[in-house]
């Protein structure tokens, strides 16, 4: 079962889309204290975190999403030398997906704040529910009932079967954010 989620940044200049695929997702909450430093760099902390500094993401394939317009207007940063590729848009500073640094892993973190949803209703219909509350040991106030304080070892087996099954059928590419091997866009550092 394929569903189409509509993504726009919040000036409307960069859009795309994404297929929602039954089964080659997970729908996390990531509580980490570098998606909270991201969130501040972008000056888009309203948008981009909840009441416990948690950002919502989309972890999928990179196949399933498109850009369609305003590619000139994203950019990347990265936060710490091992750390993911953070793209976003410079018209509007809106968190758009998260990569790791080659483009042969087929994995793309999609900002659920990227998605063009109307309410939390709509979102838990399109994406199902938050599966994963990850790092809650960095919330902000009290750790979220159902968060784990780290990544959950339970949970590796999940990804590591999620990168197999992405590789083999090579969902790695094509990309909105490599062309071939190279970013699509300057990658800035900020360490
Ligand atoms: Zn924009
Ligand atoms: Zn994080």
């Amino acid at each position: 079962m394929v569903s189409k989620v509509a993504l726009a940044c919040a000036c409307g200049a960069v859009k795309g889309e994404l297929d929602v695929v039954a089964g080659d997702y997970f729908h996390v909450h990531c509580l980490c204290c570098d998606c909270q430093r991201y969130a501040r760099h972008l000056g888009n902390e309203a948008a981009m975190l909840d009441e416990y500094g948690a950002t919502e993401l989309f972890q999928t394939y990179p196949a399933y999403m498109k850009i369609t317009q305003g590619h000139e207007y994203i950019q990347a940063v990265q936060l710490t030398p091992k750390g993911i590729y953070r793209w976003h848009t410079r018209c509007c500073q809106m968190p758009v997906a998260n990569t790791v640094k080659s483009a042969g892993v087929p994995f793309v973190g999609v900002s659920v704040t990227f998605m063009q949803f109307a309410n939390e209703q709509e979102t838990l219909t399109a994406l199902g529910p938050v599966t994963l509350k990850a790092f809650g040991k960095y919330a902000k106030g009290n750790i979220p009932e159902d968060a784990h304080p780290r990544f959950p070892v339970s949970f590796m087996p999940k990804i590591l079967g999620f990168m197999i099954k992405g590789r083999l059928t090579g969902k790695h590419k094509p990309s909105p954010f490599f062309n071939a091997t190279n970013p699509v866009a300057p990658v800035r550092t900020l360490y």
